[in-house]
């Protein structure tokens, strides 16, 4: 199972992506969760892109592809794994698409998960309070959104053209969208 996980910020990536790597026993890559963890340790990286994350901007494209084939090089990567938050970006697309073939990768299955912007923007104000997230403000959120639509959903064209994208309703209980996810992935 090679699979990325597509979708706007609060459309439950995460949370779904937990419950799919458990039922299929693969690594969970989330390269936010990376990045945060960067950021935690203080590390030269980590110090480079905390202002990057707190904005909502996007952390550029070299350093999160040198991230995610760090990644992606350790074993437990070999018989599978699930992309979640990468790609971000057209040119992100095309930099897996080049380094997947070379790991052994041979066919992404690409699923996105839907929700509309105004249930997006309460879920993840009602988030706030809740995380420890420092990008999880009014604000910033509402600054994700609009970089997911300028620079993030392209990447759902770019998959559809190359015939691998299954689109999800993700309004619903957690189960719910997790029974499609699983029916479409076992189609
Ligand atoms: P996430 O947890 O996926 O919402 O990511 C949190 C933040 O990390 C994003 O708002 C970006 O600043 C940064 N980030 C995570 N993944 C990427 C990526 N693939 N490309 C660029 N920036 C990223």
């Amino acid at each position: 199972m090679q699979i990325v996980l597509l979708g706007p910020p609060g459309a439950g990536k995460g949370t779904q992506a937990v419950k799919i790597c458990e039922r299929y026993t693969i690594p969970h890559i989330s390269t936010g969760d990376m990045l945060r963890q960067q950021v935690a340790s203080g590390s030269p990286l980590g110090n480079k892109v905390k202002s990057i994350l707190d904005s909502g901007e996007l952390v550029t494209d070299d350093i999160i592809m040198q991230v995610v084939e760090a990644r992606l090089s350790q074993p437990d990567c070999k018989s599978g794994f699930l992309l979640d938050g990468i790609p971000r970006t057209v040119a992100q697309a095309q930099s897996l698409a080049t380094l997947l073939p070379k790991m052994g990768a041979a066919r992404l299955k690409v699923l996105q998960i839907n929700v509309a912007d105004e249930v997006l923007l309460e879920r993840i104000q009602g988030r706030q309070g809740q995380s420890s997230r420092s990008d999880d403000t009014a604000e910033v959120a509402a600054k994700r959104l609009k970089v997911y639509w300028e620079q993030t959903a392209p990447v759902a064209n770019y998959y559809e053209q190359h015939g691998n994208l299954v689109k999800l309703d993700g309004v619903g209980t957690v189960d719910e969208v997790f029974e499609r996810i699983t029916a479409a992935l076992a189609a």
